[in-house]
């Protein structure tokens, strides 16, 4: 548990034996899900904590207090196997959590490991967020948007940025090298209500190579975004 323990203390998130309990809990159940649903590529314990767990918790210090209280509501855009939705809640327990994803192998697999865990406050929907996004109980219902490769910047915004409130904002987990997607997402996210200030921008505490891109929300999406499933990846805006 070292690793866990260590990483999260630097990103002052202090776990309680509970919930370093509930991350080898879910460690286990994603490994024995993982010989039958491709969840995820690296399997042993200790990139587990790093690649998954870890990086998951780094996104903490981009939410706003409302999220990490459970007063603003939080979506996991193509969580997969639940990340990097699902160590933020173990970490902020009263976190209100919706997880986003299109498979639904996977999200049996989320259904069974929030069940498993405990977890209080985490909703599972199945389904794409081009669709999902036009429904009321959805659209702009979030103080937060999160999402780990999952698309390209432009393609992102249109897939996240429509779930936001106006005063919200999404936040892209991205790779070391984000200036090129950023200036190609400029227009998408504009049009999609979204302002982005450069200053936002930082360096993800732990992994060191990552970035993490924050887009606040600060007028309504327009009512015809995002386009159909499979629209926004094949014709960028
Ligand atoms: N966020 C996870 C999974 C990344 S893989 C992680 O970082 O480990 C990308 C996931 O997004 C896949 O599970 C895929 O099914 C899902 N996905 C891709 N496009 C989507 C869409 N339009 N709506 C919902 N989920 C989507």
């Amino acid at each position: 548990m070292e690793v866990l323990i260590e990483g999260s203390s630097r990103l002052d998130i202090e776990l309680d034996g509970e919930q370093v309990e509930r991350f080898r809990t879910y460690y286990d159940e994603l490994i024995a899900w993982n010989r039958n649903v491709n969840l995820t590529a690296v399997t042993s314990w200790d990139e587990v904590q790093e690649r998954h767990f870890l990086d998951s918790l780094g996104v903490a210090s981009a939410l706003p207090d409302p999220v990490l209280d459970g007063s603003a509501r939080v979506l996991d855009v193509g969580s997969g196997a639940g990340f990097p939705g699902l160590p933020l809640k173990i970490a902020y327990p009263r976190a209100d959590l919706t997880l986003l994803e299109a498979t639904a192998k996977k999200t049996a697999f989320l259904y069974h490991v929030v069940d498993k865990l405990g977890l209080q406050g985490v909703e599972v929907v199945t389904g794409r967020a081009e669709g999902e996004a036009h429904r009321s109980e959805m659209r702009e219902q979030f103080g937060a948007v999160v999402s780990r490769a999952v698309a390209r910047l432009d393609v992102l915004a249109e897939l996240c940025l429509p779930f936001c409130s106006v005063g919200g904002r999404m936040i892209a987990q991205k790779g070391p090298k984000v200036e090129e997607e950023l200036g190609q997402a400029r227009r998408a996210i504009d049009t999609l209500g979204g302002l982005f200030d450069d200053r936002d921008m930082l360096v993800a505490p732990l992994v060191g190579v990552g970035t993490l891109v924050t887009i606040e929300k600060h007028r309504p999406s327009p009512a015809n975004y995002p386009r159909r499933p499979g629209i926004p990846s094949k014709r960028p805006l």
